[in-house]
């Protein structure tokens, strides 16, 4: 399959393209590189420097790389920034995401896989949150990606498309080539790691009067490699059946509370990780588990990788082979944003395996 990769540079989106190319597909990125990053992009895959609502530019690469099927992977998603600057969110993640819908149609390219989020749940009333349980997004970040599931639906139902959102939870963990750098960084298990590496002096732990176990809140998180998979197994679903939009939640089934995440990176990095107990962050649910049943029996997903272990071991290995994130890098971008859109991929991924 000949696949785009809308956000391609960024965290799931660069870890995904290791699993594509890995699995033998022609890979071609698209990204503006505000959040993602050049050296994120594995060599083989083309980098196309553009804008996800540059409608004009999107459909130039979708007819040159005759792309089949698109992973939408370049949304905004922080939540508090969202809470600040709603335009943003509404600007990238709705409009540029029509744009980018509209450009697949003109080129007649019907199958989409969108990398979603939990928070078009909203405060879950029931654990674990199943799909067709009620969306009531409590932030902008959470409202725009279910307004484009929206959007999805309708593009299905008027257009044709095959179309599958995949509503993840905490991703975490890293591949040999790619890991997580954000700045700001807001989630825990890069916070915690920061704090094992000696960039910060400690981890704050936001609330302990919870109704959970140990009092703190209780996260799903998922190990970017078993997104990857996912991501490629509703690939290949697109490729049958009738026009549809379907809907699968990702995540390990196993929740982990705050407390249990530092005591686990504390095992693993052999470092002391002092803690210090601060009020609650407002908007954070006591529980976030998801039910992935449906992924499970529908398109043969099983993660494999997503022990709270396993994922504190390879983002733990990631942090300490790049201390200063993809700063670390050589930069080597010349040939790939360069290469011809026919280049032959090469599969440098082999150690992300499409298990
Ligand atoms: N958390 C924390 N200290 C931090 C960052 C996060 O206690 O420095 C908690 C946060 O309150 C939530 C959980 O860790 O209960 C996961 O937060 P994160 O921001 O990583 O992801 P979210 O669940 O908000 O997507």
């Amino acid at each position: 399959m000949r696949i785009l990769v809308v956000g391609g540079a960024g965290y799931v989106g660069s870890t995904s393209v290791e699993t594509l190319v890995a699995a033998g597909h022609h890979v071609t990125v698209y990204d503006n590189l505000t959040t993602g990053h050049r050296d994120a992009v594995i060599d083989g895959p083309r980098l196309v420097v553009g804008q996800i609502g540059d409608r004009g530019h999107l459909e130039h690469v979708l007819r040159e790389d005759r792309i089949d099927a698109v992973l939408h992977c370049a949304a905004k998603s922080l939540v508090s920034e969202s809470m600040a600057d709603p335009g943003l969110y509404y600007r990238n993640n709705v409009a540029g995401g029509v744009a980018l819908l509209e450009a697949m149609k003109a080129t007649g390219v019907t199958r989409l896989v969108f990398s979603s989020t939990a928070a078009v749940y909203g405060e879950p009333r029931r654990v674990p949150i199943a799909e067709a349980d009620r969306t009531e997004p409590i932030n902008p970040y959470g409202a725009t990606k279910l307004a484009f599931e929206g959007a999805m639906r309708w593009f299905a139902a008027s257009h044709g498309f095959r179309a599958i959102s995949l509503r993840y939870f905490n991703v975490a963990g890293a591949t040999e080539a790619n890991g997580e750098d954000h700045d700001p960084e807001t989630h825990l298990i890069p916070l915690v790691l920061n704090v094992a590496a000696g960039d910060a002096s400690h981890v704050q732990i936001f609330g302990q009067d919870y109704p959970t176990p140990d009092g703190t809140c209780i996260r799903d998180f998922v190990h970017v490699r078993d997104l990857g998979n996912g991501h490629l197994l509703a690939l290949e679903a697109t490729g049958e059946g009738d026009p549809s939009l379907e809907v699968y939640n990702l995540g390990s089934a196993a929740g982990f509370s705050v407390r249990e995440v530092v005591e686990a990176a504390r095992k693993v990095t052999g470092r002391a990780i002092p803690a210090r107990p601060l009020k609650r962050r407002v908007g954070d649910p006591p529980v976030l588990v998801a039910s992935s049943r449906r992924a499970r029996r529908e398109l043969g997903w099983t993660p494999r990788h997503s022990s709270l272990e396993q994922m504190l071991t390879d983002a733990w290995r990631w942090q300490v082979a790049h201390p200063r994130g993809y700063d670390d890098r050589a930069p080597s971008e010349a040939q790939r944003s360069t290469g011809p859109a026919d280049s032959q991929q090469r599969n440098v991924a082999a150690s992300v395996a499409a298990t």
